[in-house]
């Protein structure tokens, strides 16, 4: 069996395979996809030390950096169930393979949920954006409208107010974010909000140029300027199959301690599919630092 069996390929588990690995102890990492959600991501400008990268380059960096070390890499393969045994903790893959080790890190990751309208695929790092943090010094001087009425809609809103030129705030129904930021995005002059709105079309050539809605009140469409989308409807923990197996919280993010561990023990998780706020690449990569070393202290003492 592996000492410790990671479990997703992004920032957060590369992290943690090569903390293990310099332990000298058996390694291996699963992979849906090699690199994870910086794959999707064009200029990283935040990733410090790093004046300016681009996702895909930094994804190969990482899987360059992983592949110094004695790494068993199995890319391209799924894991679609975790059962805690005596001595060990199995993981099996959708291909049927069941593999066993003393213990997991779980670092699956999370994804952006999607509009699903014409123009947000195609316009993805040409205008429309998921991340406030990451994006929004990119828009400066800039109109662009924010989707989302919830908490991360609005604090995004209030973010980029302080950043682009103007922001106008796309709510389904009316605001459901706390009372606080409600008070707060309603103070600021550069916020427009447009409620009860349906999303029909992110509008552009080579890149964004406008936002075509439904004000639902009157159910005429409508056309509004922006050079800018933030999509912020939710961000979604890739955990689904760790349902009843860990411990996840309301939002289905994976509940860990300081060091990483999770309820069962040997199973340690780290970056975007825990609990742990901000979800950023250097937040990740720290993370899965944190739940390697954990782990490892784990070995030692059992
Ligand atoms: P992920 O990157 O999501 O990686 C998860 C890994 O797990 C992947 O390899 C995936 O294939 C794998 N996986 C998932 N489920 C399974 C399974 N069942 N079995 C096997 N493998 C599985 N952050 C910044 O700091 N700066 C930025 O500029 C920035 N820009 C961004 C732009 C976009 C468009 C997006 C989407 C995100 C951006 N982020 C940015 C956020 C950053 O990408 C994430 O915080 C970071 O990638 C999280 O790392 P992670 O390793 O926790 O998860």
């Amino acid at each position: 069996p592996y000492d410790v069996l990671i479990i997703g390929g992004g920032p957060a588990g590369a992290s943690a395979a090569i903390y293990s690995a310099r332990k000298g102890i058996r390694t291996g990492i699963v992979a849906d996809r090699f690199g994870g959600q910086i794959l999707d991501t064009l200029g990283i400008e935040n990733f410090i030390s790093v004046n300016y990268t681009e996702g895909p380059k930094l994804a190969a960096s990482l899987e360059e950096h992983v592949k110094q070390y004695d790494v068993d890499i199995m890319n391209l393969q799924r894991a679609t169930h975790l059962e805690k045994k005596d001595d060990f903790i199995e993981i099996t893959l959708e291909n049927g393979a069941v593999l066993k080790s003393k213990t997991v890190i779980l670092s699956t990751g999370a994804r952006w949920r999607n509009l699903g309208v014409p123009g947000e695929a195609e316009f993805r790092n040409k205008g429309v954006a998921y991340c406030a943090h990451c994006d929004g010094p990119l828009f400066e001087g800039k109109h662009v409208a924010v989707i989302g009425g919830g908490n991360s809609g609005v604090e995004a809103a209030i973010d980029l107010a302080g950043i682009v030129k103007h922001v106008t705030l796309f709510a389904r129904s009316g605001l459901k974010a706390d009372p606080v930021l409600k008070e707060r995005i309603r103070s600021l002059p550069n916020v427009t909000i447009i409620e009860n709105t349906k999303i029909k079309e992110i509008t552009g050539t080579n890149k964004v140029n406008g936002i075509d809605y439904i004000d639902c009140d009157t159910n005429e469409t409508r056309h509004l300027d922006v050079e800018g989308v933030f999509v912020q409807i939710g961000h979604v923990p890739n955990t689904e199959w760790l349902q009843n197996i860990v411990e996840l919280n309301e939002h289905g993010e994976i509940k860990i301690g300081k060091n990483g561990a999770t309820n069962i023990p040997g199973v340690f998780a780290a970056g975007d599919c825990t609990d742990t706020p901000y979800k950023q690449i250097i937040i990740s990569m720290g993370s899965g630092a944190i739940a390697a070393l954990g782990a490892f202290d784990y070995l030692i003492r059992n």
